[in-house]
């Protein structure tokens, strides 16, 4: 990938601000590993308490989050319950099976959002045969559903069944954030469902680096250690934890502009007879679309954008995804917007 002006592959794309990196500079910092961070400890201890948990870890990314709470709740020849397009199944390098040996049973559902009836199906009757069920992963927003937001009731519903087969629970909450501004439900009602959940510090929240895991203390001593193993404990931490403290205090009110923007540009792609928005609304910073129907590849699609400085993910030969951020403003939305409808026509034509 070629960067270009327009930024809309991810919401990591998103630049540390000078007023973020200033905090960064001025951070109290020690040694992370010994616990005499004092700005990482407070990072965590402002997470653990936005999630409504005991206690909290920094980590280098969300990935780590992720494969760490696998590893801590799963063993080897366990089984994970997660949604056929979530993250951990598509996107981290079948860390799952690599690190903890679980499988992960594919839930079906619209909008990256499986019912409770699909996961009490799935559960297996416990057997020698059978992969032993273990843990419920829920991503919150449901990332490749279309940056959908799983509703509190939606929550609950999968969650008690998994508590009715002693199931253990982990939010996925890599944009959590975006679902607590645009629905008003705060991250603790999200989080009291789980018993571990992640925020991206990378994502929306517009840091260059890290993701805090948040438990019980038990489960978060656990995390430790695997931290510790595989080498991702660190020192100076502060400095990175410093601009996620910022962000927490002037970055989530951006969310909502991120929002509009997502909206606006969903209109205006979505405006080409031939493209097909994949959800009914827009509900957060992520815009997925098929476009099947103009008989073009995605990645070709993709690959003329980037031509003219406008960066939009084509995740197969049919589906894009553009995702706004602290970087892309309203003028960006209309040029991309624009661009997007005229690149399509113009390649059609070419076609003909
Ligand atoms: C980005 C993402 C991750 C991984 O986060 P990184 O910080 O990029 O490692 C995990 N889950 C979801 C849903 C994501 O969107």
């Amino acid at each position: 990938m070629i960067e270009g002006r327009i930024n809309l592959y991810s919401d990591t794309q998103s630049r540390p601000t000078l007023a973020m990196k200033q905090a960064m500079l001025d951070a109290a910092v020690g040694d992370e590993q010994k616990a005499l961070d004092p700005t990482t400890n407070q990072l965590c201890e402002y997470v653990a308490d936005l999630l409504g948990k005991e206690a909290a870890v920094f980590l280098p990314s969300g990935t780590m989050c992720n494969e760490i709470a696998i590893m801590v709740h799963c063993r080897p020849g366990d089984e994970i319950y997660g949604h056929v397009d979530s993250h951990i199944l598509k996107f981290e390098g079948g860390g799952p099976a690599a690190f903890a040996g679980a499988n992960i049973f594919p839930l079906q559902g619209e909008r990256g959002i499986y019912s409770a009836e699909t996961l009490e199906e799935a559960i297996r009757s416990p057997n020698r045969y059978a992969p032993t069920s273990r843990l419920v992963v829920v991503e919150q927003t449901a990332n490749f559903g279309g940056g959908t937001i799983w509703s509190p009731d939606e929550i609950k519903a999968v969650t008690d069944v998994a508590r009715k087969h002693g199931l253990t629970t982990h939010m996925d909450g890599a944009r959590l954030m975006n679902a607590v501004v645009a629905s008003g439900v705060s991250a603790k009602v999200y989080g009291q469902y789980f018993d571990s959940a992640w925020i991206d510090l990378s994502k929306g929240l517009g840091c260059p680096i890290g993701g805090v895991l948040a438990g019980s203390q038990a489960f978060i001593d656990e995390a430790w250690k695997w931290k510790q193993r595989m080498g991702g404990a660190l020192r100076q931490s502060g400095m990175l934890a410093a601009a996620g403290l910022y962000a927490f205090e002037h970055h989530l009110e951006k969310l909502a502009q991120d929002h509009a923007n997502a909206q606006r540009l969903g209109e205006l792609m979505g405006q080409h007879p031939n493209v097909k928005m994949m959800t009914d609304t827009i509900e957060t910073n992520i815009v997925l679309v098929e476009i099947g129907a103009t008989g073009l590849s995605a990645f070709a699609v993709r690959d003329r954008l980037e031509e003219q400085g406008i960066n939009i993910g084509a995740f197969s030969p049919t589906v894009m995804r553009a995702i706004t951020h602290l970087d892309v403003d309203s003028e960006m939305v209309e040029e991309a917007g624009s661009s997007f409808v005229n690149t399509i026509n113009e390649m059609m034509e070419g076609k003909n």
